[in-house]
């Protein structure tokens, strides 16, 4: 992926989101932190601007935008309000399993009202004792004549409670290891699905983050994704498309701090002149941009979560530095951005995982 690769009307919809996010998305970002409440105005906001259709394809209601696209403006979503980017994040992850493996009639059912932005999606692999190792998972489906019956429960899901339609990864042969895994379109209101504790975060306060659990949960045997022992494969698809925007998201909130770091630098007095005039400042300021700018082109050519998630902990740090004791205090949004920036560190597989990932490509392992 390259800058260059955009065009010309892509181009212009990334400038009208940066435009979108700083004008209307902005002034949002602190309340929907200091509440915790899921910002249904920034859904509607998203779904009017065609921005949640972006990821879908246009035969299903979307504008089937680039990949790049896509990550640009997860990117100028999260310079200004994390949780607001992760409501276009998290439509694409929730969905991209059935864009990838539905049937026609799958995807004429669930992609048009989820694009559009009437339907909330959410994906759902982790579990209380599977995270990393996704494997691991416990819950298990029964096919019973037209009929998967499904039970456990799933943890940290975001969207959960909030989503209606959520894919869901259940073992259906759990003798076969990964290949016993398969992936069901899971609806809100099937019978035996229900919603446990709804998690207290960080950061990301304004994303719903819950448990779900299925108790002899009934979904309809049409509903299975692809053929059964595919889920697991569906679930790392999907999560090497949707990686590059947990990428950009860290991009985007690193570059939200700067922005924040240089305009404070420049209007903060200390010993008669302003911060931004020592070179002690000035040059953690040119690291700080060196960093967000090496991460965005990294992103922008290739999956780079591990490294835009890093320096996002390391640019919002040395923000809050910047700001000395006003960067500590809920007054300004360096200290929500610090705390913003962990998560990327964390969901979509850790960095830990990430540097298997990559290890295993260099070594030549699966
Ligand atoms: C806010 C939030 C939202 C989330 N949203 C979703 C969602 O929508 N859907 C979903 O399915 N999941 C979601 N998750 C789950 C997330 O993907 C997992 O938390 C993550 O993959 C880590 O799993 P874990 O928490 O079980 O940690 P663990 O896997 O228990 O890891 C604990 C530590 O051990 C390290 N570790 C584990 N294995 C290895 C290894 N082999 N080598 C070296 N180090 C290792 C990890 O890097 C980490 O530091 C979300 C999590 C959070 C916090």
């Amino acid at each position: 992926m390259a800058v260059s690769h955009l065009s010309e009307d892509e181009q212009l919809l990334v400038e009208a989101i940066r435009e979108i996010a700083r004008e209307q998305v902005a002034p949002r970002a602190t309340e929907i932190d200091h509440t915790s409440q899921f910002p249904w105005d920034m859904k509607e906001l998203l779904a009017q601007q065609d921005i949640l259709a972006m990821p879908f394809p246009s035969e299903y209601g979307g504008i089937g935008s680039s990949e790049l696209a896509v990550v640009m403006a997860i990117e100028e979503l999260a310079r200004n309000c994390a949780t607001t980017s992760l409501i276009l994040a998290v439509q694409q992850l929730g969905s991209l399993p059935i864009i990838l493996a539905g049937t026609d009639e799958q995807k004429r059912k669930y992609l048009p009202p989820l694009a559009s932005g009437e339907w909330l999606a959410a994906f759902g692999l982790t579990e209380a004792g599977s995270g990393s190792d996704a494997a691991a998972m416990q819950t298990f489906a029964v096919r019973q004549g037209d009929t998967y019956i499904l039970n456990g429960s799933k943890r940290f899901i975001t969207n959960g409670g909030l989503a209606q339609v959520t894919s869901i990864f259940a073992l259906t042969d759990p003798k076969a290891g990964t290949r016993g895994i398969s992936a069901f379109i899971v609806e809100k209101d099937f019978p035996g699905f229900s919603v446990g504790r709804i998690e207290d975060k960080m950061g990301i306060k304004g994303s719903q983050t819950a448990e779900l659990i299925f108790t002899d949960c009934e979904v309809p045997a049409e509903n299975l994704l692809g053929r059964e022992g595919d889920g697991f494969k569906f679930a790392m698809m999907t999560l090497d498309r949707t990686r590059p925007g947990v990428a950009a998201q860290a991009v985007g909130i690193a570059q939200g701090a700067l922005d924040l770091a240089v305009s404070y630098s420049k209007q903060r007095i200390q010993f008669k002149k302003p911060i931004a005039e020592n070179q002690g400042i000035q040059f953690m300021l040119a690291d700080m941009a060196t960093k967000v700018e090496a991460a965005r082109l990294l992103v922008y050519n290739a999956v780079a979560k591990l490294y835009a998630s890093d320096i996002a902990m390391e640019v919002t740090g040395d923000a809050v530095q910047i700001l000395g004791g006003y960067g500590y205090m809920k007054e300004y949004p360096a200290e929500r951005m610090m705390r913003d920036a962990k998560i990327t560190q964390i969901y979509e597989g850790t960095n830990q995982i990430q540097l298997l990932v990559i290890a295993r490509a260099l070594l030549g392992e699966k």
